[in-house]
């Protein structure tokens, strides 16, 4: 485990944001307001001055770190960056050394994204940390800012996590951005040493369990009129590209019933996927994108290319889904002389929270006074690089129409307040599993 200083910054890059006033709230109490103000000073930590854009490495990274390191200060953690760039603050148990309840999510963005996507969980979690003032707890508590979580910069995702659950390939520090710069040399840059970033690597004993609160970037929690929820499993994925070839032809010479459409066989896959996926309970499946040749008016379509990306919380179901999915697709294909290959280029298991942590935060909930929603998660974080670790949960908190990646990503202040308070109940309910019930 690498206990390295925080790397230099050079003074070119610190924070342009004045630094966190004294609190002006009560010692111990929550503070919705001073959440949203920081999530809203961590924003213009930004590539681009009018919208966020803040990727694996760069300077705004390096402010990120400073600047929620400060609060992580001033909330009494002890703050140190990880061999990958995460910036972690330590909280003591009772005694020093005592395993670790891990709180966190990601301070990285993708383009022009929202501002509390990953930001939420760690401005919270150390919110938590300051509400908790000298009280004695017997597990210590780590926050941590995970550095990459998008994987916008190296097209590789959950990077920071993936090294602090041990399982980062060495062969990614290959990896080149956009400019052609290595993860290798963007590390350096960044005052870090590519050679140890197996040091970021936590053993099992250290930790008790890790529990990420985030938007839920999805609208089932306004649907039903609920501020949070409780993540059952994080959708598994797997995507194909599908070509249908067909025969191009001329559009006013061909009878319909010789032809060999490729376009027209795809728009009857893109109805199958929908229904395969409709037949089975929290399984989604999206053509999310459709090429085709020649593409003329005048021109019948000889061949089309489909995306398809099949989700769900069970493998077992996703696996169904998208077998039931390419054979209809084949069907399709041979009824109408349109040849069809199915590839499969992406496939990610899902990741189940554990009953003990779910029902531990279920119990903070109810406290709070709301119905328990247990509801999967369609997208990816950073609890699914951590699973290999330690038992995982999720919070989720919910968002304006659940939209997400998009500025127009927004929570109630009073829905972070509840959060913040449902976390806070649940860190001091906290038992470690196997532990005093
Ligand atoms: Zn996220």
């Amino acid at each position: 485990m690498s206990s390295s200083a925080l790397p230099a910054v050079p003074p070119s890059v610190l924070p342009s944001v004045p630094p966190p006033a004294p609190s002006s709230s009560p010692h111990g109490a929550l503070s919705a307001a001073r959440i949203l103000e920081r999530i809203e000073a961590l924003a213009r930590l930004s590539e681009q001055p009018d919208g966020l854009t803040r990727v694996y490495l760069s300077a705004e990274h390096a402010r990120a770190n400073a600047l929620v390191g400060d609060w992580m200060r001033e909330a009494g953690l002890a703050v140190r960056v990880d061999a990958v760039g995460n910036l972690i603050g330590r909280r003591e148990g009772e005694r020093p050394g005592l395993p670790c309840l891990m709180l966190g999510s990601h301070l990285d963005s993708v383009r022009n994204a929202g501002r509390y996507d990953g930001m939420l969980g760690v401005i919270t979690a150390i919110e938590c940390v300051q509400a908790l003032g000298a009280q004695a707890l017997p597990f210590a508590i780590e926050v941590i800012g995970f550095a990459d979580e998008e994987g916008v910069r190296f097209q590789a995702t959950m990077l920071g996590s993936r090294a602090v659950a041990g399982t980062f390939d060495p062969q990614l520090l290959d990896l080149a951005d956009a400019r052609g710069v290595s993860m290798r040399d963007a590390l350096r840059a960044f005052g870090l040493d590519p050679e140890q970033v197996a040091d970021a690597a936590r053993r099992r004993d250290e930790v008790l369990a890790y529990v990420e609160y985030h938007i839920e970037q999805g609208p089932v929690l306004e649907a039903e009129r609920l501020p949070v929820g409780v993540v059952t499993a994080i959708n598994g994925q797997q995507r194909f590209r599908i070509e249908l070839e067909g025969m191009a032809g001329h559009s006013g010479t061909v009878p319909m019933a010789l032809r060999r459409d490729a376009l027209a066989a795809a728009a009857e896959c893109v109805l199958a996927a929908e229904a395969a996926a409709h037949a089975v309970p929290d399984a989604v499946a999206t053509v999310g994108q459709i090429s085709v040749a020649p593409g003329a008016t005048n021109v019948i379509p000889g061949r089309a290319v489909l995306s398809l990306d099949v989700r769900s919380p069970r493998d077992a179901d996703r696996e169904r889904v998208a077998r039931t999915i390419v054979d209809a697709c084949t069907a399709i294909g041979a009824r109408r002389n349109v040849r069809v290959s199915a590839t499969q280029t992406h496939v990610l298991d899902s990741c189940a929270c554990a009953p003990w942590l779910r029902q531990q935060l279920a119990q903070a909930i109810t406290a709070d006074g709301h119905r328990v929603r247990e509801l999967p998660s369609g997208a990816g974080h950073d609890a699914m690089a951590l699973v290999g670790l330690t038992d995982v949960a999720m919070l989720f908190l919910r968002c304006a129409k659940g939209i997400s990646h998009h500025p127009a990503e927004a929570i109630e202040a009073e829905d972070a307040a509840t959060g913040a308070r449902v976390l806070l109940n649940f860190i001091q309910r906290f038992r470690p599993q196997g532990g005093a019930h």
